[in-house]
């Protein structure tokens, strides 16, 4: 199949071509037929599917081969979870759309609203969007959604991890009913379900393919560490390899921080990225990170995802996920639309557990080695019970112990956080 056998005009045709596509990507097989045909469409597919263009192609087209309204009204609203993600649409959009008439802008939290209102002022035909902004715009009558006739939200499940389901449903009523609306999502929990339900009409189903074949094109491997020495054993890696382009994950924003410092102390380019950076850091880090000014950026699980970084050669998981579809999402960034890639995960015993459930998850057990001079050597002893005399054990339990989890307590309080 070509792209050209899917009906895409030929101003669309000249840009993928720019772009370097030589054939579509299954998601976008199957959804830009529907997408032409009106049809609602619930899409399973994740980052590096190439589902951005799946809806993009097809909507620019509607689009431009319909006249411009007096005023151009927003005719096609894109809600996305991440600040990031909604700046990759709209790029996206823009390339794709370069020798068409169709007008696309972004808006998102974090920035100042008023270069926000003056593009809105000017005429929209396609708005991308995260929900808080596009909420606090439609209060103060900065934009209408009345004449919204394409409703697209993009990585449902994470909107829905991150608290935006009132939000979401708040925006559904400012809309019109008859529109068309696709939804995509990496994973189907009851809760996406619900909310498909809620709003979709006799949607088409539409699956990329599968995550495990995605998932087994992907060299993985991981190394068996003790905790405390990962830091020395990822920057012994990334200098034996000489690896120049690494995306290394963090459980936390703290620990994305601290790494980055060490990496810098020796010698290796690096940022953090993560929710308590200001919109202007985060692109910032984006950019340098895809120029080669720096070599390794420390994300977290929230600020990464969606992140567009095209043929990324390495992706170290410096901390295992506590969700195993987080696994699959994070070494995503690799071996994207079918270039291979490496993934390697740092283990410390604590994380054995999690591993296991990831293995459940992707079917298979990545190669597993210890790194010389890194063997592991903590062991996990059982909790003793309360009340009784014999003395308590040496190591460390599989939460660490009463020390580390004091100067956990220091750092992040008693809640645990994610982003
Ligand atoms: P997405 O899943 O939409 O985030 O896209 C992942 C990456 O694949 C992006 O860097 C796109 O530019 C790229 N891409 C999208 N469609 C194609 C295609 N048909 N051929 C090659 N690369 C593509």
């Amino acid at each position: 199949m070509s792209f050209k056998n899917l009906g895409l005009s030929e101003p669309l045709l000249k840009a993928i071509a720019l772009q370097g596509y030589k054939n579509p990507t299954p998601i976008q097989e199957k959804s830009i037929p529907e997408v032409f045909a009106g049809k609602d469409v619930l899409a399973s597919a994740q980052t590096g599917t190439g589902k951005t263009a799946g809806f993009t192609l097809p909507l620019l087209q509607i689009l431009s081969e319909n006249p411009v309204r007096k005023r151009r009204p927003i005719r096609v609203l894109i809600l996305t979870p991440t600040r990031e993600l909604a700046a990759q649409i709209l790029a996206n959009l823009d390339q794709y759309g370069k020798f068409l008439d169709v007008r696309s802008t972004v808006i998102f939290g974090g920035v100042s609203a008023n270069p926000q209102i003056t593009a809105l002022r000017k005429g929209i035909d396609i708005l991308v969007a995260t929900p808080g902004r596009l909420l606090d715009l439609e209060n103060q009558r900065k934009l209408s959604l009345h004449e919204v006739d394409h409703l697209v939200l993009d990585e449902a499940d994470r909107m829905l991890d991150m608290g935006f389901l009132r939000d979401i449903k708040r925006v559904l009523q400012l809309l019109p009913k008859d529109r068309q609306n696709l939804l995509f999502s990496a994973t189907f929990s009851k809760e996406i379900k619900a909310l498909a339900g809620s709003f979709l009409h006799n949607p088409v189903l539409v699956e990329a393919t599968p995550e495990n074949t995605t998932v087994e094109k992907i060299q993985q491997k991981v190394y068996r560490v003790d905790k405390k020495k990962k830091p020395q054993l990822i920057i012994q890696l990334i200098k034996e390899g000489n690896w120049q382009q690494v995306l290394v994950f963090t459980r936390t924003k703290y620990g994305a921080n601290k790494l980055a410092d060490k990496m810098g102390k020796n010698g290796i380019t690096a940022v953090p990225i993560h929710g308590n950076k200001s919109q202007n850091a985060r692109t910032k880090a984006l950019s340098d990170f895809k120029k080669g000014k720096v070599r390794v950026l420390v994300a977290t699980d929230i600020a990464a995802r969606g992140l567009d970084i095209p043929l990324l050669p390495h992706v170290v998981n410096f901390e295992i996920p506590n969700v195993p579809e987080d696994y699959v999402h994070r070494i995503g960034r690799t071996g994207r639309a079918g270039e291979s890639g490496e993934a390697v995960s740092l283990v410390s015993i604590e994380e054995v557990p999690l591993l296991k459930d990831i293995v459940k998850l992707i079917g298979f057990t990545p190669k597993t080695e210890e790194k010389e001079g890194y063997e592991s050597t903590d062991v996990v002893v059982p909790k003793q019970k309360q009340n009784n005399n014999k003395p308590k054990p040496q190591g460390k339990s599989r939460h660490g112990n009463q020390a580390n989890r004091n100067k956990r307590k220091k750092y992040y309080g008693n809640k645990s956080r994610r982003n």
